[in-house]
């Protein structure tokens, strides 16, 4: 079990923390004040709990009046593999950080799609092509989040041209990389 944060600026806060502990004085200063300049919004850690008993690598679980947190069963994620695991859980971010558990003017196949371009735009790129590989062969297909090739569809066009510092690999790049 351990929390990780919502959104990847607020890893790069966390790291900055740790940062700023080795270095000290103007520089230190400079730094902790770039940092906080960031467009960060406070958000709570959300909570990752391992449960051997969940049907799917990774779901959210949210109660009324509670914060929501992410169960991830730990057999099916060593059997999809870091990666792709790591997708799966970037995709349940995405449901928080969109806020689905609250919205009803959206269909529940849209918050899927809205999900997995959510984590197309985050997630490490290994994770990414991990879930290309895994979409592409089929796997991932269900009622709600569609076809596997559909879902693989959507991270090459979940590339945002705007984020590319943060994603040197532009979509047309990651099909070269995933083939
Ligand atoms: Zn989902």
């Amino acid at each position: 079990m351990r929390a990780k944060s919502l959104e990847g600026t607020s890893l790069i806060v966390t790291r900055s923390k740790s940062f700023k502990l080795r270095i000290t004085g103007l520089l230190g200063q400079l730094l902790a004040g770039l940092f906080l300049t960031l467009p960060v919004t406070a958000k709570s850690p959300i909570e990752e709990i391992a449960d051997t008993s969940l049907p799917d690598i990774a779901a959210v679980h949210h109660e009324p009046g509670k914060s929501p947190v992410i169960l991830y069963n730990p057999i099916l994620c060593k059997q999809a593999g870091p990666a792709l695991c790591e997708f799966y859980r970037y995709h349940e971010y995405g449901h928080i950080a969109l806020r689905h558990h609250e919205r009803t003017d959206i269909t529940v196949q849209q918050k899927e799609e809205e999900a997995d371009r959510w984590a197309a735009q985050r997630a490490p790129l290994r994770s990414i092509l991990a879930a290309w590989k895994f979409f592409s062969s089929g796997g991932g297909t269900t009622p709600m989040h569609g076809d596997g090739p559909t879902r693989a569809a959507r991270l090459s066009k979940g590339w945002d041209p705007g984020n590319l510092s943060r994603h040197p690999a532009p979509g047309t790049r990651l099909y070269a990389l995933a083939l």
